[in-house]
């Protein structure tokens, strides 16, 4: 180290506290990498890879981006996770002993970032703190710095709850404890994708504990002291416009893991990931960019309170009814810009006057807004006007201040308008009223010497001068004025008098821009003391955005105001797929009926490849999440209960990126739905065993549906091609068969995606293989095979292959032996006759009779 020059001794000092970011090393115009750093960004950033001498015998590989366009770089590497710290120059270069000192002033991450065009407008951005405590429970927190908003959540579910809660959240970044295990920060790092960072403050500093008001427990506030410290060790900034951290109860939510969110494909789809083609998509009618947000937020945490749902459906109510008045609110809402966002870079300090001209149009339309609340017909859309303010005071000093058009600089001037400050007004006198001396002189020159084309300019480098073209020159005056400097067919002269009169210009001009540039520094610290209101008014206009977006997507799709009902049946009719009756072309979607009724808990599907299934078991998933977020449903009329928790093991969501295989993902699913699962919740199990061998397959799918059937008793919608399976309603009471019609012309299948009563009667396997046109004579073997295997016995119910492999992960490893046929009714049933027992107030006697009769009915079997 000691052969390297200064400057890099100074790099590699500072590098050393920022080894996991690229150090932006300022160096005049440049941003300057050095070593490692400058070998990958050159490579991720596509730029020239150099070198320089730096003391030591071998060069130093260096490579450096201009800083004027620096931003674009930063995004690119945030965007691929990486953290980037700015080192600046904190010292004035000429004034320098020696090396000029350098800090580094910010550290950019992903889930840091505040800039404008790094941020995805109609998504939050995330950053997460993770805290584990020894009591085995989790707190997460969490911190969108452009828009202010904390959060704390606790979770008792152990590191899948945790994985859960945070996938799908648009969570960008995740700070963790240094010390949490090992295995536990490769299984967030594998599952979740985000970058990691660690911080070990868990202590709250004086001037957050504000934030903190709201957490009546030390883990809460420890796990937001880690987010916190951290937010302001990368930042250095104010952070005027964070709010106080909420406490998210996940009780008072629906639970949805991981695999459901994704699986039904609420945000984004599987293939692409985008947001076409998912249910945000469909519902999204928002028209401002924090309304969008909201609305992804319902989304990912759909309500469970009947009176708060009805509450909502009472609003979209009111504003569906006026079609008018609503189409005038969506379009006085569009004019509002991100009042949010704003506020963050308010707080921030990088707003310009642009963005002020912008709040000032917003809080302009608030009056309107609220006026024309208070003409719908509705009394709960009524009583949302008085609640707004529209911040007149806030708007009248914007409107006094700030100049209609101002550039994008807030150090050039052209900001604050005439009369907002009396010496700003002096200053511009001054400039004005020597513009209009020089003006006048020029005039009386041209008088005074016949020339007509005598100007008078101006530029940067010799001010004022005038100017005579060459033609001309034999009319002046030998030593009239005094020259300046030669141009090819002009001359340009000054007069000390034009001197002097440039300075008095130039120093107004000059004080002029600076004391606008402090002006507008004072507007923006009045502008923060709105902050709070401000973000208050923000939430009241996403909350209206998201509503009438529900009222026009209800309208437009035709969906309908569901009945929740405070028990278990499920009637629905003609009930639609919202997803996939937008994206079909031609064809019309085929509306079916849902219906389970006090005395049916699962509805066993059968039916072909192809006729509809899946479609009609997401789709009632679909429509229970729509309507606990307070939307209407796709169908023409709907009594539902309100699920606590919906469970999906759906096809198609092989999880690649870990690597297991497709049946250890459906077993993984499956045993996650029937732990966690309660009478009240909705599970779906889409072809369960498909992903193993026919026997095994059947098996569990039988083994699962009686456990349910038995055990956890939710709503369950099961669809199987083992069509040995619909023999079940025989024994399962609460099951009851449907079946996807599908028809046959001419030896083809028809499909008509509707769906009846009772079991559907072959499996029309081959018939799809004939409309895919394999051979004629493979389609012709195939069916003499399948003729063979149905002469045979197959296995039905009851009988669980020998091979248990599969089954221990329902059972967990302490009873294999029980596990046989741990899953039979008779043996659910035995095991409540045990269970029912009062060993204690029995005799010695009435025990053997318990006994004997148990035994006896267990022989049974
Ligand atoms: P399965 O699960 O039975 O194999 P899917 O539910 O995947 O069938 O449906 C296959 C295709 O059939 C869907 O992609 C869709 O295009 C169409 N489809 C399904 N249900 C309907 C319906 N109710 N109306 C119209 N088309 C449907
Ligand atoms: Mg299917």
């Amino acid at each position: 180290m000691t052969t390297y020059t200064p400057m890099i001794q100074q790099y590699l000092k500072i590098k050393a506290q920022h080894k996991d970011a690229f150090l932006f090393f300022r160096l005049g115009d440049f941003y300057e990498m050095f070593f490692d750093d400058a070998i990958v960004a050159s490579r991720e950033l596509e730029i020239t890879l150099t070198s320089r001498d730096g003391g030591s015998e071998e060069r130093i590989p260096m490579c450096g981006i201009p800083y004027h366009s620096a931003e674009n770089y930063i995004k690119n590497l945030i965007g691929k996770g990486y953290k980037v710290a700015i080192c600046e120059q904190v010292e004035d270069p000429k004034s320098a002993k020696g090396v000029v000192k350098r800090e580094v002033v910010q550290l950019i991450t992903p889930g840091t970032v505040m800039e404008g065009n790094m941020l995805t407008d109609k998504e939050n951005n995330y950053l997460a703190s993770l805290s584990a405590f020894d009591d085995g429970t989790f707190v997460v927190a969490y911190n969108d710095l452009s828009t202010g908003e904390n959060h704390v959540t606790q979770l008792s579910g152990g590191l899948d709850a945790v994985i859960s809660e945070l996938f799908n959240r648009s969570v960008k970044e995740m700070v963790v404890d240094s010390k949490l295990p090992e295995q536990y920060q490769n299984e967030l790092q594998q599952r979740l994708q985000i970058t990691f960072s660690t911080h070990d403050n868990v202590t709250i500093q004086k001037e957050d504990e504000q934030l903190t008001q709201d957490l009546h427990q030390e883990k809460m506030i420890q796990a937001f002291a880690r987010l916190i410290n951290y937010i302001r060790l990368t930042q250095k900034r104010s952070l005027h416009h964070l709010k106080p951290a909420q406490i998210i109860d996940l009780n008072e939510y629906m639970t949805l893991d991981m695999f459901s969110k994704r699986n039904l494909e609420l945000t984004e789809t599987i293939m692409r990931k985008g947001k076409h083609g998912s249910l945000l998509w469909v519902l999204d009618q928002t028209v401002t960019a924090m309304g969008a947000r909201m609305l992804k937020k319902w989304l990912e945490r759909p309500l469970l309170k009947k009176v708060q749902i009805e509450d909502r459906y009472d609003l979209v109510e009111g504003l569906l009814q006026q079609f008018f008045e609503r189409e005038s609110l969506r379009e006085m809402l569009k004019s509002v810009y991100d009042l949010e966002r704003l506020s963050g870079r308010v707080s921030y300090g990088n707003v310009n006057g642009r963005d002020f001209i912008q709040l000032k149009h917003s809080l302009s339309k608030i009056p309107d807004i609220k006026n024309l609340l208070s003409t719908f017909a509705s009394e709960k859309v009524q009583a949302l006007s008085p609640t707004i303010d529209p911040l007149t005071d806030l708007y009248d000093l914007l409107e006094q201040s700030l100049m209609n058009d101002p550039p994008v600089s807030i150090k050039e001037g052209g900001l604050i308008k005439d009369g907002f400050d009396g010496r700003l007004d002096d200053y511009r006198d001054a400039s004005k009223n020597g513009k209009k001396w020089i003006a006048e002189l020029e005039q009386r020159e041209k008088q005074e010497t016949g020339i007509k084309s005598l100007k008078i300019g101006y530029n940067r480098v010799f001010g004022y001068y005038i100017e005579i073209t060459r033609a001309n020159l034999h009319l002046l005056p030998e030593g009239k004025y005094e020259r300046k400097q030669t141009l090819t067919n002009a001359e340009r002269y000054v007069t000390p008098e034009l001197k002097e009169k440039e300075a008095l210009i130039l120093e107004a001009e000059e004080k002029s821009v600076e004391l606008e540039y402090e002006l507008f520094i004072q507007l923006r610290e009045k502008v923060k003391a709105y902050i709070p209101k401000l973000q208050y008014l923000a939430d009241q206009i996403s909350h209206l955005d998201v509503l009438q977006g529900f009222a026009t997507v209800s309208e437009v799709n035709d969906y309908h105001r569901p009945a929740l009902n405070e028990g278990r049946k499920i009637r629905i009719e003609k009930g639609r797929h919202p997803v996939i009756e937008k994206v079909m072309q031609q064809v019309e979607f085929v509306p079916n009926d849902v219906h389970f009724d006090d005395k049916t808990d699962m509805l066993l599907i059968t039916g072909p490849n192809m006729s509809g299934k899946s479609t009609y078991m997401r789709q009632l998933a679909l429509t229970a999440i729509m309507a606990q977020i307070g939307c209407y449903v796709p169908c023409d009329k709907a009594d539902i209960p309100v699920f606590d928790q919906i469970f999906t093991r759906i096809g198609a969501a092989d999880d690649l990126v870990s690597g297991q295989s497709t049946f250890m993902v459906e077993m993984l699913e499956a045993k996650h739905a029937i732990t966690n699962a309660t009478e009240n919740s909705l599970i779906l199990l889409d072809e369960i065993g498909r992903g193993t061998s026919t026997y095994d397959g059947m098996a569990l799918a039988q083994a699962i549906m009686e456990y349910i059937h038995d055990n956890v008793r939710a709503k369950t919608l099961f669809s199987t091609h083992y069509h040995e399976l619909t023999t079940l309603d025989n024994t399962l009471d609460r099951l009851r068969n449907v079946h996807v019609r599908a028809e046959e012309y001419n030896g083809n299948v028809v499909f008509l995606h509707q769906i009846h009563d009772g079991a559907a009667d072959e499996s029309y396997g081959i018939h799809v293989a004939k409309l895919a046109k394999l051979p004629q004579q493979l389609i012709e073997r195939a069916t003499d095979i399948l003729a063979d295997f149905e002469q045979k016995d197959t296995p039905a119910k009851g009988k669980v292959t020998d091979d248990q492999q599969q089954l221990s992960f329902f059972v967990g490893e302490s009873s294999e032996k029980k596990q046989k046929k741990d899953f039979k009714k008779l043996d659910t049933e035995l095991l409540r006759d045990l269970q029912s027992l009062n060993i204690m107030e029995m005799t010695p006697l009435e025990a053997m009779n318990v006994l004997y009769r148990l035994q006896k009915k267990a022989k049974q079997d």
